[in-house]
């Protein structure tokens, strides 16, 4: 069964948001909700959740153009719609009565083989198929997306005894292929898997750190970045899913788990948090919640509750050095240190991973499903069971005995959870014995080449992988991926090597971000000691190793995911392909660390412009464009959005799912290999002095109406001269050489400027880019 058609009905939070995403597959969507009392407009409701689509934060839409994809209607007059659909999810309220009685009418109106998914929370598929005909039955499941719904990869799904296997596998394949999601089965059990350890994990990070008398501060440092565990915590978690949503989970999970469950031991709301959603202070959304930003004294004002009091009181800085000590000789050192902080994060993650590790079978049978679950909903870097891997299984149970919890049959015998062998990873079951983790068609993680042998060149910023079929993977892996010399070393040796032995190469990594841009230490030591000679080393180098890749004897793809900055982002563009990862945020940022792209990001974003799309006014629009992207330091919001800035060409492939943007641009690779001759160098007809004046007369005037700094105008001069081709005029066209030559300059320039100088301080201090 193929889906072609979606139709979404209730325009909520999550049905709006749903169809948000549904359009970013590029795939037609209907959103319906109910018709208000005396509405003019029927579709009222529908029309104002599309309209604020545009507007929300983060952005649901991987491009506003994928609106109008989207036909919002109302279920009383527009039932036509659903007429020709594939798929109906319901996201409408959290009520029974009203779910089915939706249901009893999609019954009558959509085709018998269009499958019908709730995106139910806290209901049970039994309860919600309850008195509903077989044909009915046949035909549903719940899919139950995170919020927000782009961002969020889980997707559990849950088939009753009688959905059709065929229905299950076509939106299991959808989900992950078309929306990009890890789609998870799940047995139907109240909040399935992700919710049922979640919720019971944020409100032991309650309890405890009332009973411990931790402040949220510390509560949130102490259980996020030691366990990978977004920053959020705890507290801030609350705060984002919203204060006044709890008491609705409670109340459904009090009535559906039997008396034994220890969720019965933490599923209450201690005063403090009662009385903070009584008067509003319910998280983001309503007057703030554990934290707040206040107006004090003409600023804003971070400040935090007082857990004690209720009270807010202005936020601290938690001074964790005690547990980052404990914490750097292992996690058995952490979880046993005497420091406060470390003694709450014992309290929760035990508890929490023992909860977790108790309820195999009862929600999964296969712990990577949980594993999974906390990762992509919860976006944990290791899922619990990773993580007790990671702590000693051994170890762990022993704690658990210590703090009189029980130890979990899984736990009790003592063995690692997951094992590598022959290149393949096994987990574990509650039988003792180890069974592979089945892959997936189409997906490949440069995590499971790692397994199956070493490197073949490494050095500690990159490495080179034998990824199959001929084709080598370069990684990079320093701090966020941040490019120095080393990387720049590693590029050539690939060169070399992928050149003897290989067909094709590709350039990806598995982790969060591609590569924040060049590491801007080095930099700042040669500034520092004013050798602008090595500055100019340090640039040319980088230059002559990024034509190496361009004009390489094989062709070279690119599969980035998350940032790719300045230097991350001139290498994608030296590139014959980019396979990108939907959610790619790139860009040339040089200015805001007061230079310009140095790494040939000007030449070859410039050639981009030129070269596509041909329009009248010969090479000045092109100039003019580009000239805008660079000097606003515009960073894509996603990779359709990266299209449209020519980031990436016409003819750059996009995955959804992240777990297959490897094996995509192998197969990008592959296909480029045959019959492969590398870019002829291409010359280019620049315009020259005025058009070099009109760009910088631009900057200026942006300066008077106070868009642009005064540093901003010092930039711009220099980035104008390289894009119109400095001392040159039309009818002699330049050289790719004679515009690196023209970066290096105004790069070495702007180095020995102190406007540059303190913006580059700045970032390293900060992280920000200073406005001077
Ligand atoms: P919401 O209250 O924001 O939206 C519900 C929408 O359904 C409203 O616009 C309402 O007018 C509409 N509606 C009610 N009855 C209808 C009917 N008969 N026909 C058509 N529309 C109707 O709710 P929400 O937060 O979007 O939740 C929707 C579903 O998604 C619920 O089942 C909820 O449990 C689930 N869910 C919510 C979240 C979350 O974070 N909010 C996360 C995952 C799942």
């Amino acid at each position: 069964m193929n889906i072609e058609k979606v139709a979404v009905i209730g325009a909520g939070v999550m049905g709006a948001s749903i169809a948000a995403h549904i359009s970013n597959a590029g795939i037609p969507v209907v959103l319906l909700d109910i018709v208000p009392e005396n509405a003019s407009d029927r579709s009222i409701i529908a029309k104002t959740a599309v309209e604020k689509l545009l507007k929300a934060d983060p952005p649901p839409l991987m491009h506003p153009g994928n609106i109008r994809l989207i036909t919002p209607g109302n279920i009383e007059d527009d039932p036509g719609l659903l007429a020709d659909v594939d798929w109906v999810i319901e996201a409408v309220v959290e009520q029974p009565q009203v779910k089915q009685s939706l249901y009893r009418k999609l019954e009558t109106v959509c085709t018998k083989d269009c499958l019908i998914s709730s995106n139910t929370s806290t209901l049970p598929l039994s309860l919600l198929t309850q008195d509903m005909p077989d044909s009915f039955r046949q035909r549903f499941m719940i899919t139950h997306f995170f919020n927000p719904p782009r961002y969020m990869r889980l997707l559990e799904l849950v088939s009753g005894p009688e959905t059709r296997p065929e229905l299950t596998a076509a939106v299991t394949r959808f989900a992950d292929v078309r929306l990009g999601k890890n789609c998870i089965a799940c047995k139907d059990t109240p909040g399935f898997i992700g919710n049922r350890i979640g919720i019971y994990w944020l409100l032991c990070g309650l309890h405890e750190a009332i009973e411990l008398n931790v402040s949220v501060e510390v509560a949130d440092a102490a259980i996020s970045a030691p366990f990978g565990i977004p920053k959020t915590g705890i507290f801030g978690l609350l705060d984002l899913v919203g204060l006044d949503l709890v008491p609705h989970i409670l109340k459904s999970m009090e009535q559906a788990l039997p008396k034994t469950d220890a969720f019965h031991q933490v599923g209450r709301l201690p005063e403090v948090v009662r009385n903070m959603i009584e008067s509003g202070h319910t998280g983001r959304k309503g007057k703030g919640g554990f934290y707040r930003l206040n107006e004090a004294g003409g600023k804003r004002v971070k400040e935090a509750v007082n857990l004690a009091t209720g009270d807010y009181r202005v936020s601290e800085k938690p001074d964790l050095s005690l547990l980052q000590e404990a914490q750097k000789k292992g996690a058995q050192s952490l979880l046993s240190s005497p420091d406060p902080a470390a003694l709450y994060a014992r309290r929760v993650m035990a508890k929490t991973l023992a909860y977790a590790a108790g309820l195999v079978p009862e929600i999964s049978d296969d712990i990577t499903a949980i594993d999974a679950a906390m990762r992509d909903g919860f976006n944990w870097k290791l899922g619990p069971f990773q993580l007790i891997d990671q702590i000693g299984v051994g170890w762990f149970a022993g704690a658990l005995h210590e703090d009189h919890l029980p130890v979990p049959p899984l736990l009790a015998m003592k063995q690692p959870l997951y094992k590598a062998e022959s290149g393949q990873l096994h987990y574990l079951d509650l039988t003792g014995a180890y069974r592979s983790v089945p892959s997936v068609e189409g997906r490949l993680l440069l995590a499971d080449i790692k397994r199956q042998g070493p490197s073949l060149l490494e050095n500690r910023s990159a490495s080179l992988w034998d990824i199959g079929d001929g084709v080598a993977c370069l990684e990079f892996h320093s701090k966020l991926n941040t490019l120095d010399m080393e990387s720049m070393k590693l590029i050539r040796q690939s060169v070399d090597k992928v050149s003897e032995s290989y067909k094709a190469l590709v350039i990806h990594n598995d982790a969060e971000h591609f590569s924040a841009g060049a590491n801007l230490g080095l930099l700042m030591e040669a500034i520092h000691r004013s050798d602008w000679h090595a500055v100019e080393q340090l640039i040319q180098e980088g230059q002559q190793t990024y034509k190496a890749l361009k004009y390489a004897s094989f062709p070279v793809v690119a599969a980035p995911s998350g940032l790719a900055l300045g230097g991350g982002c001139e290498i994608l563009l030296h590139c014959d392909a980019i396979q990108a990862h939907a959610e790619l945020y790139t860009g040339l940022v040089e200015v805001g660390v007061g230079l310009i792209p140095g790494w040939g990001g000007c030449k070859e974003y410039l050639r981009r412009w030129l070269a596509f799309p041909k329009r009248p006014g010969g090479p000045i629009p092109p100039v003019v464009k580009a000239f805008q992207t660079i000097s606003m330091a515009t960073v894509s919001k996603s990779a359709a959005d990266a299209k449209e800035l020519l980031f990436l060409s016409r003819n750059d492939g996009i995955t959804m799912n992240k777990d297959r943007l490897l094996f995509d641009a192998k197969a990008r690779a592959i296909s480029l290999a045959e019959n492969y001759t590398p870019p002829s160098p291409p010359v280019f007809p620049l315009p020259g002095k005025t058009v070099k004046i009109l760009l910088s007369m631009g900057v200026k005037a942006y300066r008077l109406l106070g868009k642009a700094t005064e540093y901003d105008v010092e930039i711009g001069d220099k980035l104008a001269t390289v894009l119109s081709g400095g001392n040159t005029d039309i009818t002699t066209p330049l050289s790719e050489d004679d515009l690196l030559a023209l970066e290096c300059e105004a790069f070495v320039a702007l180095v020995k400027q102190p406007g540059t100088l303190a913006r580059l301080e700045h970032m390293l201090k900060t992280g920000k880019p200073l406005r001077n």
